[in-house]
């Protein structure tokens, strides 16, 4: 009876033997029969578990929480910038690789209709002169002279704004002029705002083109607009001012000197400030 079991006792090792070696040979594991108590153990190379079905590995001592990297610093989108940042006005430095040119403006610009100075308009008037002019003239909008020619200050005072330029020693062609609207309002009333957001980045993107080496406000819209300011013209007018890092001189408009003929000294003092300013680089104050 006992020399029975013992028989399959030997059988079943046998049996058993067999199956680990057929394990074996498929690649799971190798068997061991030297020292230590051998055993089945993992194959060389046999894959780890995916990380997923890993167990968190053990913060090394001394170490708080996960030693795994850091996230990867995150993008605040611009809509979540802090306050102010959106708002500061960039200067006009953009690369001359980027910066859009007068032309391709325009044509950006075409049949205008952001606005509703569009319906009433016979021409837009986009600005005119030397796409390299150190001097830019901004003024409000169009009158009826410029709307029906399409082009800036070419009635009376454009005339004496002609002449203001001569005055300067340079040539209408030189400077580039142009206003702050394209269209003209109807009977030549005040822009408001809604017509100036729609019209403004347009100028910022001419100057950009040009980048002047100064801007003359002509009255009292142009350079309170451009100075987001309420302050008069006769407190703006006669120092320095900046737009995006431009110096910017107020002055009065042409069509005010032709009713008050008195103030044409005043204006003559503001451009011959201009004139320093070009000519010898220097008289810039930025009382902005
Ligand atoms: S005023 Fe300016 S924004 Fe308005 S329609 Fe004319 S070009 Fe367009």
């Amino acid at each position: 009876m006992v020399e029975r079991g013992r028989e399959e006792l030997l059988l079943l090792i046998g049996a058993l033997r067999s199956h680990l070696e057929a394990e074996g040979a498929a690649g799971n594991f190798t068997i061991s029969s030297g020292g230590g108590g051998g055993g089945v153990t993992p194959r060389e190379g046999t894959p780890l578990p995916a990380a997923a079905e890993r167990p968190p590995a053990a913060s090394p001592p001394g170490v708080r929480g996960s030693t795994a990297p850091p996230p990867a610093p995150r993008t605040i989108p611009a809509e979540q910038a802090a306050p102010g940042e959106a708002e500061r006005t960039p200067p006009l430095t953009a690369s001359p690789a980027v910066a859009p040119d007068l032309e391709g403006l325009r044509a950006e610009l075409g049949n205008c209709r952001r606005c509703r100075l569009h319906l009433g308009r016979r021409n837009l008037v986009f600005g005119e002169g030397s796409p390299r002019a150190t001097l830019v003239f901004v003024g409000e909008a169009p009158g009826a002279d410029e709307d029906a020619q399409g082009r800036p200050f070419v009635g009376r005072a454009g005339q004496l704004l002609t002449r203001i330029i001569e005055a300067m020693n340079m040539k209408r062609s030189e400077v580039y002029i142009c206003n702050i609207l394209k269209c003209r309002p109807p009977g030549n009333r005040n822009p408001d705002s809604v017509e100036i957001a729609a019209c403004e980045p347009f100028l910022v993107r001419q100057l950009q083109a040009i980048r002047p080496r100064a801007i003359c406000a002509l009255g009292t819209i142009a350079a309170q607009t451009l100075l987001k300011t309420g302050a008069p013209i006769s407190t703006l007018r006669g120092r320095w001012h900046s737009y995006h890092d431009i110096p910017l001189m107020p002055t009065y408009h042409p069509a005010y000197l032709l009713r008050n003929p008195a103030q044409k000294r005043q204006v003559w003092e503001d451009v011959q400030k201009i004139m320093t300013l070009l000519n010898d680089g220097d008289g810039y104050e930025s009382g902005g």
